[in-house]
């Protein structure tokens, strides 16, 4: 990892604890969980124990808890699994124009078997309305997934207002919520959904690993075939290092999650401050406050953001952008797109993302670092040549 971190929204360290409960189960002590002598057992009781946890964290039964490998077969299972056992009652799905890519190539690929997508925009915050929501619904609204927390500009969704509308229309209602664990609630009641996502490398634990969530009497079914494991919604041997490690982790989250607000917060609020007041042609994107509280994204005014990545990467400053360089030109991605902001900002985009090991020392970094970088970016850019250059 860079000597300072700050993409926590990428991906996140596993932490020792973490490594510590996963470690006997790479051992002999574990066997496969359907086997039936002592190693299998003792696998399976893991197995067992770190479903209760996880529902537990989750406000949900044990039986509600499909442990997959990550964020991306989460959504895909929770999507394709809706769509395909309510495809009789009918085609439409709802889902919003800032989704992760799991969450939009997925919509995309059902199309081929009928299925359309109403794809709600945001407003400049990145907000969903729920009005939107509601007006969207069709007779043939199959499905409603909407993100919990954004994560490129860190926005926070309205899902128990959302989860309300779809409720009343008997609608279910799906969200990743890859990025709230340890920074918002994950009380599956109060949100009001019925199925949720999960990424262990997203919260200090191992990757490969994830978390479903179908609540009971869903229409649901099961998109990888095979082996009964996962109460046959979810064939194949189970992860069980993974699975232990993706309970341990997530339990530290939620236990923790006042503590780490209270250390990131001031952190990320600082680092927000003083680039809005230092650097010229900087702004925030994503929600004020209705945003996760280690995210700092901005956009600069005429720079590119894969520019400021290498330049913060020379620093040894790892970070990342909503913009990627694609055959020779920068293009926004498609959450920044979806802001409307004016075209000689998209294409510098920020993302900085803090995490339990970030300190004061890397904000002074990035506040010496950036400014002078951004200057010196600005200078080259092509959209400079043509500005009036010193004559006579
Ligand atoms: C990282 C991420 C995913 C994908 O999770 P993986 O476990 O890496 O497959 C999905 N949604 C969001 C919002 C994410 O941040």
């Amino acid at each position: 990892m860079p000597a300072v971190y700050l993409d926590h929204a990428a991906t996140t360290p596993v932490r020792a604890e973490v490594i510590e409960a996963m470690a006997p189960y790479w051992t002999d002590i574990s066997g496969n969980p359907s086997s039936i002598y002592d190693a299998g057992r003792n696998a399976r009781h893991a197995i067992d124990a770190a479903r209760d946890s996880v529902a537990a964290d989750l406000n949900a039964r044990s039986s509600e808890v499909i442990f997959t490998s990550g964020g991306t077969e989460s959504d895909n299972a929770a999507i394709k699994g809706v769509a395909f056992a309510s495809m009789h009652r009918g085609k439409h799905l709802i889902t919003t124009a800032i989704e992760h890519h799991a969450v939009l190539h997925t919509c995309e690929w059902l199309g081929q078997f009928g299925f359309e997508t109403t794809y709600l925009p945001v407003d400049g915050y990145g907000m969903v309305s729920p009005d939107d929501v509601r007006k969207a619904i069709r007779p043939d609204t199959v499905l409603i997934s909407v993100m919990y927390a954004n994560n490129e500009v860190g926005t926070v969704q309205p899902l128990a207002e959302i989860g309300r509308i779809a409720r009343a229309s008997r609608i279910p209602f799906h969200t990743d919520a890859v990025q709230a664990p340890g920074l918002l609630s994950i009380d599956v009641s109060t949100l009001g959904v019925d199925l949720l996502s999960l990424s262990a490398h997203k919260f200090y634990g191992p990757k490969g690993t994830g978390v479903l969530y179908v609540r009971g009497g869903t229409r649901w079914q099961p998109q990888q075939s095979g082996g009964a494991q996962e109460r046959n919604r979810r064939g194949g041997t189970e992860n069980t290092p993974g699975i232990v490690g993706l309970a341990t982790a997530l339990r530290l989250a939620v236990n923790e999650r006042p503590a780490t607000i209270a250390h990131v917060k001031p952190l990320r609020d600082d680092l927000i401050h003083r680039m809005l007041d230092t650097v010229g042609g900087s702004r925030l994107t994503g929600h004020p406050t209705e945003r996760l509280q280690n995210n700092a994204s901005f956009v600069f005014r005429q720079v590119e953001g894969e520019s400021i990545l290498l330049s913060l990467d020379m620093a040894q400053i790892g970070a990342s952008s909503g913009s990627a360089c694609t055959s020779g030109a920068t293009e926004p991605s498609h959450v920044i797109t979806a802001l409307g902001l004016p075209s000689d900002w998209v294409r510098g985009s920020l993302r900085l993302t803090l995490g339990r090991t970030s300190s004061p020392e890397d904000i002074d970094a990035v506040m010496r670092v950036l400014p002078p970088a951004l200057s010196r970016l600005r200078a080259l850019s092509p959209g400079r040549v043509s500005a009036p250059t010193a004559t006579s």
